[in-house]
Protein backbone atom coordinates (compact mmCIF):
# COMPACT_ATOMS: atom_id res chain seq x y z
CA UNK A 1 0.00 0.00 0.00
CA UNK A 2 1.36 3.47 -0.90
CA UNK A 3 1.80 6.01 1.91
CA UNK A 4 -0.76 8.09 0.01
CA UNK A 5 -3.24 5.53 0.39
CA UNK A 6 -2.95 4.96 3.91
CA UNK A 7 -3.32 8.88 3.97
CA UNK A 8 -6.96 8.29 5.03
CA UNK A 9 -8.68 10.83 7.73
CA UNK A 10 -10.30 8.78 10.72
CA UNK A 11 -12.24 10.51 13.65
CA UNK A 12 -12.24 9.60 17.18
CA UNK A 13 -14.31 10.02 20.28
CA UNK A 14 -14.09 9.42 23.75
CA UNK A 15 -17.44 9.79 25.18
CA UNK A 16 -17.49 10.32 28.64
CA UNK A 17 -19.76 11.19 31.73
CA UNK A 18 -18.47 14.41 32.34
CA UNK A 19 -16.95 15.02 29.28
CA UNK A 20 -16.18 13.76 25.26
CA UNK A 21 -12.71 14.03 23.64
CA UNK A 22 -12.97 14.13 19.87
CA UNK A 23 -9.92 13.83 17.37
CA UNK A 24 -9.31 13.46 13.94
CA UNK A 25 -6.19 12.06 12.19
CA UNK A 26 -4.51 9.35 9.95
CA UNK A 27 -4.04 6.85 12.67
CA UNK A 28 -4.05 6.47 17.26
CA UNK A 29 -0.08 7.63 16.88
CA UNK A 30 -1.04 10.12 14.59
CA UNK A 31 -3.77 12.80 15.75
CA UNK A 32 -4.28 16.01 13.59
CA UNK A 33 -6.65 17.76 16.19
CA UNK A 34 -8.61 17.37 19.13
CA UNK A 35 -10.59 19.24 21.19
CA UNK A 36 -12.63 18.51 24.86
CA UNK A 37 -16.15 19.06 24.98
CA UNK A 38 -18.71 18.90 28.16
CA UNK A 39 -21.20 16.31 28.40
CA UNK A 40 -24.73 18.28 29.15
CA UNK A 41 -27.21 17.39 27.27
CA UNK A 42 -26.88 15.42 24.21
CA UNK A 43 -28.09 18.01 21.70
CA UNK A 44 -25.86 20.58 22.87
CA UNK A 45 -23.21 18.05 22.82
CA UNK A 46 -23.44 16.88 19.89
CA UNK A 47 -23.65 20.37 18.62
CA UNK A 48 -20.26 20.81 19.24
CA UNK A 49 -19.21 17.54 18.18
CA UNK A 50 -20.09 18.05 14.65
CA UNK A 51 -19.19 21.53 14.86
CA UNK A 52 -15.48 19.73 15.49
CA UNK A 53 -15.67 17.28 12.92
CA UNK A 54 -16.76 19.72 9.85
CA UNK A 55 -13.92 21.91 10.37
CA UNK A 56 -11.19 18.84 10.54
CA UNK A 57 -13.36 17.72 7.47
CA UNK A 58 -12.67 21.72 5.81
CA UNK A 59 -9.14 21.10 7.00
CA UNK A 60 -8.22 17.77 6.07
CA UNK A 61 -10.62 16.54 3.91
CA UNK A 62 -13.66 14.09 3.83
CA UNK A 63 -13.91 11.70 7.06
CA UNK A 64 -13.39 7.77 5.91
CA UNK A 65 -14.42 5.99 8.95
CA UNK A 66 -15.41 7.17 12.84
CA UNK A 67 -14.85 5.20 15.96
CA UNK A 68 -16.54 5.66 19.14
CA UNK A 69 -16.11 4.73 22.80
CA UNK A 70 -18.70 5.44 24.99
CA UNK A 71 -20.15 5.27 28.77
CA UNK A 72 -22.50 3.36 28.34
CA UNK A 73 -24.27 0.73 29.00
CA UNK A 74 -24.51 0.93 25.27
CA UNK A 75 -25.97 -0.93 22.34
CA UNK A 76 -22.61 -1.99 20.43
CA UNK A 77 -24.38 -5.07 17.94
CA UNK A 78 -24.63 -3.49 14.62
CA UNK A 79 -27.56 -6.21 13.99
CA UNK A 80 -29.66 -4.07 16.51
CA UNK A 81 -32.63 -1.67 16.20
CA UNK A 82 -30.96 0.67 18.19
CA UNK A 83 -27.35 0.27 17.63
CA UNK A 84 -25.21 2.94 18.95
CA UNK A 85 -28.19 4.06 21.16
CA UNK A 86 -27.01 4.49 25.09
CA UNK A 87 -29.27 2.29 26.88
CA UNK A 88 -31.12 2.82 30.87
CA UNK A 89 -28.55 4.98 32.18
CA UNK A 90 -28.95 7.25 35.63
CA UNK A 91 -27.07 10.33 33.66
CA UNK A 92 -30.03 12.37 33.15
CA UNK A 93 -30.98 13.24 29.34
CA UNK A 94 -28.97 11.04 27.73
CA UNK A 95 -30.87 7.28 27.63
CA UNK A 96 -31.85 7.09 24.33
CA UNK A 97 -29.21 9.90 22.71
CA UNK A 98 -27.18 7.76 19.85
CA UNK A 99 -23.94 7.98 18.04
CA UNK A 100 -25.21 6.46 15.07
CA UNK A 101 -27.92 9.29 14.33
CA UNK A 102 -26.60 12.23 15.32
CA UNK A 103 -22.37 11.14 13.37
CA UNK A 104 -24.99 10.11 9.85
CA UNK A 105 -24.15 13.52 8.53
CA UNK A 106 -20.33 12.47 7.91
CA UNK A 107 -21.27 9.49 6.16
CA UNK A 108 -19.00 7.12 7.34
CA UNK A 109 -18.66 3.54 8.59
CA UNK A 110 -18.35 3.98 12.22
CA UNK A 111 -17.24 1.21 14.77
CA UNK A 112 -18.69 1.26 18.25
CA UNK A 113 -17.85 0.10 21.73
CA UNK A 114 -17.94 0.53 25.31
CA UNK A 115 -15.24 3.07 26.93
CA UNK A 116 -13.64 0.16 29.06
CA UNK A 117 -13.07 -1.68 26.07
CA UNK A 118 -11.73 1.49 23.98
CA UNK A 119 -9.35 2.21 26.88
CA UNK A 120 -8.85 -1.80 26.47
CA UNK A 121 -8.19 -1.27 22.54
CA UNK A 122 -5.73 1.49 23.44
CA UNK A 123 -3.62 -0.40 25.83
CA UNK A 124 -3.50 -3.17 23.18
CA UNK A 125 -2.68 -1.29 21.15
CA UNK A 126 -0.12 0.41 22.22
CA UNK A 127 0.12 0.51 25.63
CA UNK A 128 0.70 -2.41 28.53
CA UNK A 129 -0.99 -5.12 26.75
CA UNK A 130 1.18 -4.10 23.49
CA UNK A 131 2.65 -7.89 21.52
CA UNK A 132 0.24 -9.63 23.54
CA UNK A 133 -2.95 -11.48 22.29
CA UNK A 134 -5.08 -11.76 24.79
CA UNK A 135 -5.56 -9.12 27.50
CA UNK A 136 -8.30 -8.00 30.10
CA UNK A 137 -9.07 -4.45 30.63
CA UNK A 138 -10.60 -3.46 34.10
CA UNK A 139 -11.31 -0.19 35.28
CA UNK A 140 -12.45 0.66 39.03
CA UNK A 141 -13.94 3.87 39.56
CA UNK A 142 -17.47 5.48 39.59
CA UNK A 143 -18.32 1.85 38.34
CA UNK A 144 -16.04 -1.13 37.80
CA UNK A 145 -16.12 -2.91 34.54
CA UNK A 146 -14.08 -5.31 32.05
CA UNK A 147 -13.24 -5.63 28.70
CA UNK A 148 -11.10 -8.78 26.68
CA UNK A 149 -9.75 -7.66 24.12
CA UNK A 150 -8.31 -10.73 21.44
CA UNK A 151 -5.58 -9.50 18.27
CA UNK A 152 -6.97 -6.20 19.03
CA UNK A 153 -10.66 -6.88 18.98
CA UNK A 154 -12.44 -6.25 21.80
CA UNK A 155 -14.46 -9.51 22.80
CA UNK A 156 -18.89 -9.14 22.92
CA UNK A 157 -21.67 -11.72 23.00
CA UNK A 158 -25.38 -9.90 22.15
CA UNK A 159 -24.39 -6.94 24.40
CA UNK A 160 -20.79 -5.78 26.48
CA UNK A 161 -19.54 -8.32 29.19
CA UNK A 162 -20.83 -7.04 32.49
CA UNK A 163 -18.42 -8.24 34.82
CA UNK A 164 -18.87 -5.55 36.94
CA UNK A 165 -21.39 -7.13 38.61
CA UNK A 166 -20.48 -10.63 39.48
CA UNK A 167 -21.17 -11.41 43.38
CA UNK A 168 -18.28 -12.17 45.02
CA UNK A 169 -18.55 -14.53 48.19
CA UNK A 170 -19.06 -11.60 50.96
CA UNK A 171 -18.55 -12.22 54.83
CA UNK A 172 -21.33 -10.13 56.35
CA UNK A 173 -19.44 -9.87 59.77
CA UNK A 174 -16.36 -8.61 58.19
CA UNK A 175 -18.25 -5.93 55.70
CA UNK A 176 -21.97 -5.27 57.11
CA UNK A 177 -22.76 -2.91 53.95
CA UNK A 178 -25.65 -3.31 51.88
CA UNK A 179 -24.18 -2.05 48.46
CA UNK A 180 -25.52 0.50 46.64
CA UNK A 181 -25.81 -1.40 42.96
CA UNK A 182 -29.64 -0.48 42.32
CA UNK A 183 -29.92 -3.58 40.46
CA UNK A 184 -28.16 -6.33 42.43
CA UNK A 185 -27.05 -4.10 46.06
CA UNK A 186 -23.84 -5.95 46.52
CA UNK A 187 -22.58 -6.96 43.23
CA UNK A 188 -18.89 -6.05 43.10
CA UNK A 189 -19.73 -2.85 41.62
CA UNK A 190 -21.88 -2.53 44.25
CA UNK A 191 -19.42 -2.93 47.15
CA UNK A 192 -16.42 -1.85 45.42
CA UNK A 193 -16.69 0.69 43.27
CA UNK A 194 -15.34 4.45 44.56
CA UNK A 195 -19.17 5.89 45.44
CA UNK A 196 -19.43 2.61 47.37
CA UNK A 197 -15.88 3.19 49.36
CA UNK A 198 -16.53 6.88 50.29
CA UNK A 199 -20.70 5.94 51.92
CA UNK A 200 -18.84 3.17 53.85
CA UNK A 201 -15.74 4.95 55.02
CA UNK A 202 -16.22 8.48 54.29
CA UNK A 203 -13.46 8.89 52.12
CA UNK A 204 -11.52 7.33 49.12
CA UNK A 205 -9.48 4.42 49.47
CA UNK A 206 -6.44 6.67 48.39
CA UNK A 207 -7.33 9.07 52.00
CA UNK A 208 -8.01 6.34 54.20
CA UNK A 209 -4.91 5.73 56.72
CA UNK A 210 -2.13 3.01 55.39
CA UNK A 211 -3.63 -0.47 56.84
CA UNK A 212 -7.03 0.49 57.00
CA UNK A 213 -9.22 -2.60 56.58
CA UNK A 214 -10.61 -1.35 53.81
CA UNK A 215 -7.45 -1.66 51.14
CA UNK A 216 -7.88 -5.61 52.33
CA UNK A 217 -11.11 -5.78 51.73
CA UNK A 218 -11.27 -4.19 48.05
CA UNK A 219 -8.48 -6.13 47.32
CA UNK A 220 -10.78 -9.57 48.29
CA UNK A 221 -13.47 -8.25 46.21
CA UNK A 222 -11.43 -7.29 42.91
CA UNK A 223 -9.33 -10.60 43.01
CA UNK A 224 -12.38 -12.45 41.88
CA UNK A 225 -12.70 -10.17 39.19
CA UNK A 226 -9.56 -10.99 38.02
CA UNK A 227 -9.81 -14.98 38.81
CA UNK A 228 -13.52 -14.96 36.57
CA UNK A 229 -11.21 -13.32 33.67
CA UNK A 230 -8.20 -15.81 33.91
CA UNK A 231 -10.65 -18.78 34.70
CA UNK A 232 -13.26 -17.54 31.46
CA UNK A 233 -10.47 -15.69 29.11
CA UNK A 234 -7.41 -16.81 30.01
CA UNK A 235 -5.35 -13.18 29.12
CA UNK A 236 -2.08 -12.85 28.94
CA UNK A 237 -2.32 -9.72 31.09
CA UNK A 238 -4.79 -8.20 33.12
CA UNK A 239 -4.26 -3.84 33.42
CA UNK A 240 -6.39 -2.26 36.37
CA UNK A 241 -6.79 1.21 35.73
CA UNK A 242 -9.26 3.65 37.31
CA UNK A 243 -9.00 6.38 40.39
CA UNK A 244 -9.50 3.83 42.46
CA UNK A 245 -6.41 1.34 41.67
CA UNK A 246 -4.07 4.11 42.40
CA UNK A 247 -5.00 3.31 46.33
CA UNK A 248 -1.15 2.87 47.55
CA UNK A 249 -0.40 -1.32 47.66
CA UNK A 250 -4.29 -1.76 46.26
CA UNK A 251 -2.83 -3.28 43.36
CA UNK A 252 0.51 -5.42 44.92
CA UNK A 253 -2.99 -6.99 47.17
CA UNK A 254 -4.94 -7.66 44.43
CA UNK A 255 -2.13 -9.40 43.04
CA UNK A 256 -1.40 -11.61 46.74
CA UNK A 257 -5.53 -12.19 46.82
CA UNK A 258 -5.43 -13.61 43.12
CA UNK A 259 -2.33 -15.81 43.41
CA UNK A 260 -4.10 -17.01 46.47
CA UNK A 261 -7.60 -17.60 44.84
CA UNK A 262 -6.11 -19.76 41.96
CA UNK A 263 -4.28 -21.84 44.15
CA UNK A 264 -1.59 -23.10 41.63
CA UNK A 265 -4.52 -24.93 39.55
CA UNK A 266 -4.15 -22.53 35.91
CA UNK A 267 -0.45 -23.30 35.19
CA UNK A 268 0.96 -21.08 32.63
CA UNK A 269 4.33 -18.67 32.32
CA UNK A 270 2.24 -15.73 32.81
CA UNK A 271 1.10 -16.49 36.43
CA UNK A 272 4.62 -17.56 37.90
CA UNK A 273 6.04 -15.49 40.48
CA UNK A 274 3.92 -12.86 42.33
CA UNK A 275 2.26 -11.64 39.09
CA UNK A 276 4.40 -8.04 39.13
CA UNK A 277 3.69 -8.32 35.32
CA UNK A 278 0.75 -9.77 35.03
CA UNK A 279 -1.72 -7.31 36.63
CA UNK A 280 -0.16 -4.32 35.85
CA UNK A 281 -1.31 -0.17 35.39
CA UNK A 282 -1.96 1.07 32.08
CA UNK A 283 0.64 2.49 30.38
CA UNK A 284 -1.04 5.05 28.63
CA UNK A 285 -2.68 7.00 31.25
CA UNK A 286 -5.49 9.37 30.02
CA UNK A 287 -4.52 8.76 26.28
CA UNK A 288 -5.76 5.41 26.47
CA UNK A 289 -9.13 5.65 25.73
CA UNK A 290 -8.75 8.16 22.37
CA UNK A 291 -6.20 5.92 21.09
CA UNK A 292 -8.35 2.90 21.51
CA UNK A 293 -11.50 4.81 19.90
CA UNK A 294 -8.84 5.73 16.84
CA UNK A 295 -8.21 1.91 16.68
CA UNK A 296 -12.41 1.21 16.90
CA UNK A 297 -12.38 4.19 13.23
CA UNK A 298 -9.51 1.86 11.83
CA UNK A 299 -11.46 -1.10 12.16
CA UNK A 300 -14.47 0.51 10.66
CA UNK A 301 -12.40 1.04 7.65
CA UNK A 302 -11.22 -2.02 7.12
CA UNK A 303 -14.79 -3.61 7.42
CA UNK A 304 -16.02 -1.59 4.89
CA UNK A 305 -13.56 -2.19 2.37
ZN1 LIG B 1 -24.87 -4.88 40.01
Amino acid sequence: MSVRAERKLLAAIEAGGTKFICAAGYAPDQILQSAQIATTKPRETFAQVTSFFSKAVSAHGEIAAMGVASFGPIDIDPDSATYGSILNTPKPHWTGANFLKELAPFKAPIMIDTDVSGAGIGEAHAGAGKDLRTIAYVTVGTGIGAGVIKDGVPQSGFGHYELGHIRPPRDKNADPYPGRCPFHGDCLEGVASGPAIIERWGASLSDLPAGHVAINLEAEYLSHLALTLILGHMPERIIFGGGVMKAPGLMEQVRRETKALLGDYVQGQHLKGDLSDYIVAPALGDLAGITGAMALAQMALKNAQ
